[in-house]
C-alpha cells in the first residue's frame, strides 16, 4: 500500500467508493470491428482512468487481486496512484512485478484472475484492473518513459532459447542483473505466441515489438532464425562460453486430427492459419504467405481461446458462415467467455456435441465438407469433464471452403532428444524444480509452456522472471 494514502480514508471511504458508478469497458461495435484487425478495446481517457481506480476499496492485505495476479502486481496501489492522476508511477509500479504488463494487461483472463477476485465482482462491476493497466502502460509508452535498467556489468553470459514471454521475461530479469544476454529464436521475430498466435484484434504487434526494441536497447541481442536442436544444440551453446541456458520453447506442435481427408487442401492447423492471416508480412516465415481469402463457409474445429481466434480471425477474413464444431457442451469449453462472446457478437455460430469424423473433397479434390457425428455427455474422464459419447447414426454434413484445426497444442520433442541428462515427460515437456526452473541438466533452466503445457503469457512471464533470479543465484555460485 503506498505511504501516501491517507488512514482516515480507508475508514469512511470504502462503502462510497463501492457503490459509484463504473464505466464498462468501451468496445467498437461489432459490425465495425468485423471488418479490420484493429484492436477491438477503445483505449480509456484520463478523467475516466481516474474515476475507474476511485472504485478500489482497498482491501486489507492481502487483497484478492493480488493473489489471484500470477506476478503478484500491487494493483491496490497502482490504483490509488492512477487515481491520483500519478500514471507514469503507477506504470514503474507495474513494471516491478511484470516484465510485459502492456501485454498482460490486454490479454490475461482477467474476469478470472485480478477482476474476478474484486470483491465488487459481487455487484457485478469489478474494478476494471486490467484495462488500468493498459492504460498507464500506453501513457508512458506514449511520454517515451519506458526504459529497463541494466545492472553493473557482471561478465557473465547467458543463452535463451525461446523468444515468447518465458524468455522475454527472463532476458528482462537478466539484464537488470547486469548480465549479457543473447536470445536464439527459431522464427524471424521475437514475440512468440504474442506475434504467432495471438491476433491484432486482441493484442497489437506494436505494443510487443516496442518491448522487445526496449530490450534490444539495453543491449539483449536477438539470433533470429535458429532453431535449437536443429541448428545448434545446447551443448554448443554451454561450449560456446554461454554460463546458463534458458529454455522458453512454448509448445509449438498443432495436435492433429486423425480423420479421413485431413490432409486435404483448405485444412489448416491453427498456428499455421493465424500466422497467416494475421503476421504482418515482413516478420511472415518464408514458408507462409499471407492468406487473404478463406470462402464463404470456414469451420473451425476446437474449444479454447486459439479456436476464437481463428473464428473471429475468419470472420475479418471475409467468410460469411463462420461455425465452431466442439464435441461437448459450451459448459466444457476450455476457451475465456470473454473471447466468445466478442465472437459470437461478430457472427460466429456454434455447433456444440459435434465430433467431426471425416472431411470430403468436391471433384476439383478441395476441400467441400466436413461429415460430422451427434454427441452426447457420458460418465466423467480422467480430466474430470463428462465424455463425449458418439450417437450411432446421427451422421450430417457441414459444408466448408476452410477448416481450422485448434485443437491444441504438444511439445516439440526436439530439445530433449537432442540435450544429455535433461529430462522430459508427457511428450517432451521439460522436467524442472517449480521453485528454481532448474532442468534436471546443470546450468539450463526452463519455463512457460514448455514445462507446464499450453497455459497462459502471464504465467510463462513469471516462469521465465522466476529462473532467472535462480540463474542469477547459480552464476554468483560458480
Ligand atoms: C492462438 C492463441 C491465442 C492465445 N491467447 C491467449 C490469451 O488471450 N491470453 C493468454 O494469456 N494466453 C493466450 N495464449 C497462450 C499464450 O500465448 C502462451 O501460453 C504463451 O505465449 C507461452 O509463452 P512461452 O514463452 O512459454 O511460449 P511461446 O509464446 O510459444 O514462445 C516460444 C518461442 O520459442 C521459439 N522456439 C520454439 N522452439 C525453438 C527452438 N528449438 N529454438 C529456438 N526457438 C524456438 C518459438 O518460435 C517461440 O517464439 C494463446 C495461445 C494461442 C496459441
Amino acid at each position: 500500500m503506498p505511504q501516501s494514502i491517507p488512514s482516515e480514508f480507508l475508514a469512511i471511504d470504502r462503502k462510497a467508493r463501492a457503490l459509484s458508478p463504473c464505466d464498462q469497458i468501451s468496445l467498437r461495435p461489432a459490425e465495425e470491428r468485423v471488418r479490420d484487425f484493429n484492436e477491438v478495446i477503445i483505449p480509456m481517457g484520463a478523467e475516466c482512468a481516474q474515476i475507474a481506480a476511485s472504485r478500489c476499496i482497498h482491501c486489507p492485505d492481502p487483497a484478492g487481486c493480488v493473489v489471484a495476479c500470477p506476478t503478484h502486481n500491487d494493483i491496490p496501489s497502482a490504483m490509488w496512484l492512477i487515481e491520483q492522476g500519478d500514471f507514469l508511477a503507477a506504470a514503474n509500479l507495474y513494471q516491478e512485478t511484470s516484465s510485459l504488463p502492456e501485454v498482460c494487461s490486454r490479454v490475461c483472463p482477467h474476469e478470472a484472475l485480478c477482476q474476478g477476485a474484486c470483491v465488487l465482482v459481487k455487484s457485478g462491476d469489478p474494478v476494471l484492473t486490467g484495462y488500468l493497466e493498459s492504460f498507464v502502460m500506453d501513457f508512458a509508452r506514449e511520454m517515451g518513459l519506458i526504459s529497463i535498467p541494466v545492472g553493473e556489468p557482471t561478465g557473465k553470459r547467458v543463452a535463451i532459447v525461446g523468444a515468447g514471454p518465458a524468455g522475454l521475461g527472463c532476458a528482462e530479469q537478466l539484464v537488470r542483473k547486469g548480465h549479457q544476454v543473447t536470445v536464439f529464436e527459431s522464427k524471424p521475430e521475437a514475440g512468440g505466441l504474442l506475434v504467432y498466435g495471438i491476433p491484432n484484434f486482441k493484442l497489437t504487434k506494436d505494443v510487443v515489438i516496442n518491448r522487445i526494441r526496449d530490450l534490444q536497447k539495453v543491449g539483449v541481442e536477438f539470433v533470429f532464425n535458429t532453431y535449437i536442436g536443429k541448428d545448434k544444440t545446447i551443448d554448443q551453446l554451454l561450449a560456446e562460453g554461454y554460463e546458463a541456458v534458458f529454455v522458453g520453447v512454448g509448445t509449438q506442435v498443432d495436435a492433429p486430427l486423425k480423420v479421413e481427408g485431413s490432409r486435404l487442401p483448405g485444412v489448416f492447423p491453427a498456428t499455421e492459419f493465424l500466422i497467416r492471416t494475421n503476421v504482418l508480412e515482413h516478420y511472415l516465415p518464408q514458408d507462409m504467405p499471407h492468406m487473404e481469402k478463406v470462402g464463404n463457409k470456414v469451420v473451425v474445429i476446437g474449444g479454447g481461446d486459439t479456436a476464437s481466434d481463428a473464428l473471429r480471425s475468419a470472420l475479418r477474413l471475409g467468410a460469411k458462415e463462420v461455425t465452431c464444431l466442439y464435441r461437448r457442451t459450451e459448459r466444457e469449453m476450455p476457451g475465456g467467455k470473454k473471447d466468445r462472446q466478442m465472437a459470437r457478437e461478430e457472427g460466429a455460430r456454434y455447433q456444440f456435441l459435434t465430433q467431426p469424423i471425416r472431411f470430403l473433397a468436391n471433384d476439383d479434390g478441395q476441400l467441400a465438407a466436413v461429415e460430422c457425428l451427434r454427441m452426447e455427455l457420458g460418465e466423467p474422464d480422467e480430466s474430470g469433464r463428462r465424455r463425449p459419447v458418439p450417437v450411432e447414426g446421427s451422421n450430417f454434413i457441414v459444408e466448408c471452403d476452410t477448416v481450422v484445426l485448434a485443437l491444441g497444442y504438444w511439445p516439440d520433442p526436439v530439445i530433449g532428444d537432442t540435450t544429455p541428462e535433461l529430462e522430459t515427460h508427457n511428450w517432451g515437456l521439460i522436467v524442472t524444480n517449480p521453485e528454481t526452473g532448474a532442468t534436471t541438466r546443470p546450468g539450463v533452466f526452463a519455463g512457460g509452456d514448455a514445462v507446464t503445457g499450453p497455459d497462459l503469457v502471464v504465467t510463462a512471464m513469471y516462469a521465465g522472471r522466476k529462473a532467472a533470479a535462480s540463474i542469477d543465484e547459480y552464476l554468483k555460485s560458480k
